[in-house]
């Protein structure tokens, strides 16, 4: 069932929806139109799905279009992800052509019909060869372009230039553009089922059916089984914790069979782990954002001990749910842990370790920690957050020359 705006108010209060209102006002005139390249799957589709309606809620017309591609054509964009994001990667000419021949066949088929046409991603970049001069065109680039493979980037940049603005997630994942960038951080939805609030008994009874134990403290890390989340680092900081405080330790992500740097990894946790009753490894099964919420809620303390990251959504989720968290100081975890306010950053198993120490210890900073966090997730990095900053962006795009506009109306 999809969340209407009431049930955003009763979260956010009704002045963030009133601001949103006063927004979407100012821009009716226009329709949006978001394009992408999967209607399921993936954080994009995720976060449209939720979008859109709330869009045409607030009174702005919005459609939202898919491209199609043959296996070959996701198959090169699947290597332009992975070569965007620095990995080595063999880009032919042939490969090439395959994004040029997918892109005109969508240029026939994919109807341009918003004012403001929005193109999440690699995948449908190339349509900005439609361009004439009565829309607006916003590139929105969901990944980190900082240091691209340059042959990929090379061919996508004329693109990318032809566009109005764009859009990144952090400054730290941008490219130098010739046109305006704008940063938008991603977001969390605080009514879906992993970040909804839940009864009591739901978060007892997932502790018990994990064989946790309610009365002693637990640590949590959510995350893939990935040597960058450094899961064998949280091992080593839970071990220098165990000496001075009777705790557990969670270590919760994916099943990894279908992955073999995940199953590898998930082999490495389990020999860290070294048969500590103390020590839960959780292959979660996919579609686990219940047990996710529970964990997460039925938490002492959230770890994060990310090496490398982007964003880290689980940091948002822990924040939301006023925990106390320890977080790798990088990526966009610096956005959101402002060190000993919204939680800790660390930069070592033996950091993360005297954190959980001083937290254990110290029940009143826990909580100190967990509200200011609450705090700065409910401000920053919510649903409602992500629509405002399109639709300030969308009516800072309708006259660019202007420095400053009033939005009146607000009650
Ligand atoms: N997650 C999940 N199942 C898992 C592990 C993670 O659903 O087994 C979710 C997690 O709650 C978060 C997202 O996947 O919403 C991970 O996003 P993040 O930005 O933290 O890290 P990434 O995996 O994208 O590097």
């Amino acid at each position: 069932m999809t969340a209407s705006l009431a049930d955003y108010r009763a979260i956010v209060g009704p002045e963030i929806i009133d601001e949103l209102k006063v927004a979407a006002d100012q821009i009716k005139h226009r329709r949006l139109q978001h394009i992408n390249s999967t209607l399921v799957g993936g954080g994009v589709a995720e976060l449209l799905d939720r979008m859109v309606p709330l869009f045409r809620e607030l009174g702005v017309e919005t459609s939202w279009d898919v491209i199609k591609g043959e296996a070959p054509f996701f198959e090169v964009t699947k290597a332009f992800h992975n070569a965007l994001h620095g990995g080595a990667e063999a880009i032919t000419e042939a490969m090439l052509d395959t994004y040029r021949e997918t892109t005109a066949q969508n240029l026939e088929s994919v109807a341009i019909t918003g004012d403001v046409v929005v193109v999440h991603d690699p995948q449908p970049a190339g349509l900005i060869e439609q361009r004439g001069d009565d829309r607006r065109w916003i590139w929105r680039c969901h990944i980190d372009v900082s240091t691209p493979d340059p042959r990929v980037w090379e061919f996508l940049k004329p693109y990318v230039d032809r566009y109005d603005s764009s859009v990144f997630s952090m400054p730290e994942f941008s490219q130098q553009l010739q046109i305006p960038q704008f940063m938008i951080t991603p977001s969390i939805d605080p009514l879906s089922d992993k970040n909804k609030e839940l009864p009591q008994e739901t978060i007892e009874r997932t502790l018990e059916s994990y064989g946790l134990d309610p009365a002693r403290p637990i640590l949590t890390q959510i995350s893939r089984f990935d040597r960058l989340k450094d899961p064998v680092g949280v091992i080593k900081a839970y071990r220098l914790v165990k000496r001075r405080h009777d705790c557990q330790l969670v270590l919760a992500g994916g099943a990894a069979d279908d992955d073999p740097e995940g199953a590898e990894v998930l082999k490495e946790v389990n020999e860290a782990a070294d048969g500590d009753a103390d020590i839960h490894v959780v292959a979660l099964p996919p579609h686990s954002d219940i047990e996710i919420n529970a964990l997460v809620r039925g938490s002492t303390i959230v770890l994060q001990k990310s090496i490398k990251e982007g964003f880290g959504l689980t940091v948002t989720e822990a924040l939301w749910k006023k925990k106390a968290v320890i977080a790798g100081a990088v990526g966009g975890i610096k956005l959101q842990i402002l060190d000993g306010i919204t939680g800790f950053l660390v930069h070592s198993p033996e950091g993360a370790a005297n954190r959980a120490i001083e937290l254990l210890g110290d029940p009143a900073l826990r909580l100190r920690l967990g509200t200011n966090g609450y705090l700065h997730a409910k401000e920053n990095f919510l649903t409602t957050r992500h629509i405002r900053d399109y639709l300030l962006m969308i009516l800072a795009l309708e006259e660019p020359s202007k420095d400053m506009r009033y939005l009146v109306g607000l009650p």
